[in-house]
C-alpha cells in the first residue's frame, strides 16, 4: 500500500507516468518468466532433498483460468487469515488506489500507511537479524542427511540466478534502450558502471539512486524525467528480484521433488510482479518476498533456508539488474517523450519533481528503518 500511495502524483506527470509504471510492469513480468524458464532448463541439476523436516503435501492444482479468478478476495478479512498472498497483494494494492483516489481527505490514512510501513520494516529489519540463527538450524539436518551436494547444487542455482541477471541485462535492456531510447547499449553500460559498481557492492537500489541519478544525467537523461522515473523505480521495479525469485521457487520446489504446474508459474509471475511494487530497495528485502511468493502458489516457506545463506550473492546481482531496469526506463522515457518535454510548462516540471519527492522520502525511509544511508561512500 505504502508503494501504490507513494505514487499519487502520478496521474499529474500524465504520459510519462503511464509509460513508467507500463515499462516497470512489463519488464518485471518478463524478468520473473526468464528466471522460471532457466530454473526449468537447468531442473535436472538441483538434487531431490530426504529430509525429515521437509517434507511437503501437495495441494491440489487449478487451471490458469481459476488463478486469474482467484487473485480477487472473496472479502476484505479472508486473505489475511488464509494467509492467501497473492490476494493481500490485490487487496493492498486496491486500497492503495482508493486512498490515492479519495485525495486530501484520506491524507490521514496515507500517513498512518507510511508510519505502518516503517514500523514494519523496522520489525523485519529485527527478524532478519536473527535469521543467521534461524538458518543454521534448519540447514543443519538437510547438510547431514543429504551431505556435500547441497553445496554443488547451491552453486548451480546461483549460476542460474546470474545466467537470468546477464540475459535480461544484455538482452532485453539492450534492445529497449537501442530500438526505444535510441542509444547504443555500449554507451549505455558504459555510462552506467559507476552505479553498477555501487549497486553490486552495496546490494541497495535506494543506495545507490543518487549515483544513478548522476550517471543517467551524464547520458542525457533530463534531471525532470530521472528525479521522477528513478525513485519509482527504486520503490517498485526489482526486475533482478523478480528472476530470483523464479529461479528460487523452481530449485525449492525441485529440492521437495515438487514440479510446478503452469498455472502454479502464472501465479508466480503475478505475485513477483505485484509484490515488486511492495519490495523496499534496501539488502535482503527479495528474500522476505520470496516468502509470499512461495506461500502464493504453496510451496513450504521453511525451504528458504536452503538459499537464505547466500542471499548477500543473489543480492548483489539482483540490485545491479533492478537499478539498470530503471535507469534504462529513463533513458527511453527521455528519449520516447522528448518532444513533450521540451514544451514542458513549468506546472508540469513542478508536477514531476513533487511526484519525484514523494517517492524518494517513502524510499528513503524505508532505506532509513533498515540502517540503509544514501552516502556514496
Ligand atoms: N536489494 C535489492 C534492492 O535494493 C532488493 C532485494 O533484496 O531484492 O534492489
Amino acid at each position: 500500500m505504502a508503494g501504490v500511495v507513494s505514487m499519487k502524483d502520478i496521474r499529474k506527470v500524465g504520459a510519462i507516468g503511464g509509460t513508467t509504471l507500463v515499462y516497470y510492469l512489463c519488464t518485471t513480468a518478463f524478468a520473473t518468466a526468464i528466471g522460471l524458464f532457466l530454473a526449468n532448463t537447468f531442473q535436472s541439476h538441483f538434487p531431490v532433498l530426504s529430509v525429515s523436516g521437509l517434507e511437503y503435501k501437495a495441494g491440489e492444482s487449478v487451471s490458469a483460468m481459476d488463478t486469474l479468478v482467484n487473485i480477487f478476495p472473496s472479502n476484505f478479512l479472508a486473505p489475511l487469515y488464509e494467509a492467501n498472498m497473492l490476494q493481500v497483494i490485490v487487496m493492498a494494492l486496491i486500497l492503495g488506489f482508493a486512498i490515492i483516489l479519495v485525495g486530501e481527505k484520506a491524507e490521514p490514512a496515507a500517513r498512518a500507511i507510511d508510519v505502518l510501513n516503517n514500523i514494519f520494516m523496522k520489525a523485519m529489519e529485527m527478524i532478519l537479524r536473527l535469521s543467521p540463527i534461524g538458518v543454521f538450524c534448519l540447514l543443519c539436518p538437510v547438510i547431514a542427511e543429504n551431505g556435500a551436494k547441497i553445496l554443488g547444487s547451491l552453486a548451480m542455482v546461483l549460476l542460474v540466478a546470474y545466467i537470468g541477471y546477464a540475459a535480461h541485462a544484455l538482452i532485453v535492456y539492450s534492445l529497449a534502450v537501442r530500438t526505444m531510447g535510441g542509444m547504443s547499449p555500449i554507451k549505455f553500460f558504459k555510462g552506467m558502471m559507476p552505479a553498477i559498481l555501487f549497486a553490486f557492492s552495496s546490494a541497495s537500489s535506494v543506495g545507490t539512486l543518487p549515483l544513478n541519478m548522476e550517471c543517467t544525467e551524464k547520458l542525457g537523461v533530463p534531471k525532470e524525467v530521472s528525479s521522477f522515473v528513478l525513485p519509482l523505480g527504486a520503490t517498485i521495479n526489482m526486475d533482478g528480484t523478480a528472476i530470483y525469485q523464479g529461479v528460487c521457487s523452481v530449485f525449492i520446489a525441485a529440492c521437495y521433488g515438487i514440479h510446478l504446474t503452469p498455472s502454479q508459474m502464472l501465479t508466480i509471475v503475478i505475485t513477483a510482479t505485484l509484490a515488486s511494487i511492495g519490495t523496499a530497495g534496501v539488502p535482503g528485502s527479495g528474500m522476505v518476498m520470496l516468502a509470499m511468493v512461495l506461500q502464493s502458489v504453496g510451496l513450504p516457506v521453511d525451504g528458504i533456508a536452503l538459499v537464505a545463506g547466500i542471499d548477500r550473492i543473489f543480492d548483489m546481482g539482483r540490485t545491479t539488474v533492478n537499478i539498470t531496469g530503471d535507469a534504462s526506463c529513463s533513458v527511453i522515457v527521455s528519449h520516447l517523450l522528448r518532444n513533450k518535454i521540451s514544451t514542458w510548462s513549468s506546472g508540469e516540471t513542478k508536477a514531476m519533481k513533487e511526484a519525484g519527492n514523494s517517492m524518494s522520502t517513502l524510499a528513503s525511509n524505508e532505506a532509513e528503518s533498515s540502517g540503509v544511508t544514501n552516502d556514496k561512500e
